[in-house]
């Protein structure tokens, strides 16, 4: 593989990545509230004197927050803490009305994870170039409160005024955060998608990029390949996609090596992405730096977790996302990449069990899914969760198709035509008196007719170019219309081309 560190100058720089994640935990209420967590509400509507940080007001801790924090932590092989403790992150931010936030500092929740990711470093194109296992040593995944947020846009007046919205006040996140592990930005990229989806499967977080349920920031530096010692590190936020964060990181490493090489200095700073100039820009300096005096929150107690708590939640988990792909390629004989590919989400991956089963031929329900049916999906926006062909009519299709009752050519058209209908395959087949003809004398006069219509093929044939069957097949089936069953077409083509 060619080696993209080597692209700028002659010297090797190795790039060191961190990253931390914030995921909103898929809770109805806040953290230390009863307010709704609903996105999209009006301003300021899911707010009271806790989390408006009214005096007096105390915080009463959602045990939601610690079911949904501890599957996201067993999802990321942490290991969960018997205490943890509550801390005040104190600093002043319009849109933090108490003048701290709740989150834990000393004693975390869950700590020590590892994690193996499978992941690829991607051509000009975008294309994985070759898969492999890294392991991501995960620092630590604890608990807290979100701010809420200013609004500079769409009211009266914002050229003079800012306005808060406090509805995401005190709403669960859990931050997680990872080791310098990361030697590229495509690390970082297969990293941060590998944690949403486990997060979406074991139901913590929705982890929406889009929706800001799920953010991201990077820590990024390069040092000389073999050195030790890390090399000034910036902090990347505002990444408001997987692909952004890929890019903003792309892009520092490449400032970072040039402005090395050509002998200057880098300074430690928080920079944001702009999504539209495709650059990085400072936000702050290191000098304003905030010191955030933590102390353990008073108006809570140590939080325990007791060791039944967690088998209880762990006997409750559903079964993971690596562990499904490897019992796929063990028990229905897929391939990595396919079994990859259908455990990319855990509905698809549930569609494809229940179709594996019921069609009793799990490679052609493989192969079904993975190229027709994610492709109408994919068309059509939608998730394998709501398609309109559900797995047992997907699996009933596939039967007829191995009863050779239709060609697997027409069985494509019949797939278009349940997913626009939502009709069971057998209905439609009836309706277009879609049939595949399997009778010898049909197909043999068929055959009679391409063979005739084309001598010096059949020479070259007779002459030894046996590549030339395929060719006969195909104009067999074409003139039968696409209803010509293959299996019988090959037998009697043979049978008739030798004879
Ligand atoms: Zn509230």
């Amino acid at each position: 593989m060619q080696n993209r560190q080597s692209a700028i100058g002659n010297r090797q720089w190795e790039t060191v990545i961190g990253l931390e994640i914030h995921a909103q935990l898929s809770t109805e209420s806040k953290i230390f509230c009863g307010c709704a967590t609903r996105f999209g509400d009006e301003p300021n509507a899911n707010t009271c004197p806790t989390c408006l940080g009214l005096p007096g007001a105390l915080p009463v801790l959602n045990r939601r927050v610690i079911e949904l924090g501890a599957r996201a932590a067993l999802a990321l092989g942490l290991h969960i803490n018997h205490q943890s403790i509550f801390a005040r992150k104190n600093y002043f931010y319009p849109d933090l009305p108490k003048g701290f936030q709740i989150s834990q500092y000393d004693q975390p929740f869950s700590s020590n994870g590892e994690l193996e990711i499978m992941t690829a470093e991607r051509d000009d194109a975008g294309h994985p170039l070759e898969w492999r296992p890294k392991k991501i040593r995960i620092t630590r995944l604890h608990l807290e409160e979100d701010a809420g947020k200013n609004v500079h846009e769409g009211l009266p007046d914002v050229d003079r005024y800012s306005y808060i919205d406090l509805n995401r006040a005190g709403v669960p996140l859990a931050e997680i955060v990872t080791e310098p592990d990361f030697r590229s930005s495509w690390e970082a990229y297969d990293y941060v998608n590998h944690v949403r989806r486990a997060l979406q499967w074991v139901g913590a977080s929705e982890a929406d990029m889009e929706k800001g349920n799920l953010r991201c920031e990077a820590n990024v530096s390069v040092r000389r390949a073999g050195d030790e010692k890390f090399g000034t590190k910036v902090e990347l936020k505002n990444l408001n996609s997987v692909r952004f964060m890929q890019r903003a990181i792309e892009f520092e490493v490449k400032r970072h090596i040039e402005v090395l090489e050509s002998g200057g200095r880098l300074a430690q700073e928080t920079r944001l992405w702009d999504d539209r100039a495709l650059e990085t820009r400072v936000m702050r300096s290191k000098e304003e730096a905030h010191d955030y005096r933590y102390f353990p929150e008073p108006d809570l107690q140590p939080l325990i977790v007791s060791e039944e708590f967690v088998e209880e939640l762990r006997r409750s988990m559903p079964e993971l996302p690596e562990s499904r792909r490897q019992r796929f390629t063990e028990q229905y004989g897929l391939s990595y990449a396919d079994a990859s590919q259908l455990v990319s989400d855990r509905a698809l991956a549930d569609y494809y069990e229940t179709a594996a089963e019921a069609s009793g031929n799990p490679r052609a329900s493989s192969n079904w899914i993975r190229s027709e049916l994610l492709r109408e999906l994919e068309d059509n926006g939608i998730s394998a969760a709501e398609s309109p062909v559900t797995a047992q009519n997907l699996a009933a299709l596939v039967r007829l198709i191995d009863d050779a009752k239709i060609s697997g050519k027409q069985g494509k058209d019949v797939l278009v035509e349940m997913f626009r209908t939502g009709k069971p395959a057998h209905a439609i087949i009836e309706e277009q008196g879609l049939v595949q003809v399997s009778d010898t004398a049909e197909i043999d006069a068929l055959i009679d007719d391409v063979i005739a219509a084309n001598p010096d093929q059949l020479a070259s044939y007779r002459s030894g170019k046996e590549a030339l069957l395929g060719f006969f097949v195909g104009q067999v089936i074409k003139a039968s219309k696409g209803k010509a069953n293959p299996k019988v077409v090959n037998e009697r083509l043979r049978a008739k081309l030798n004879g």
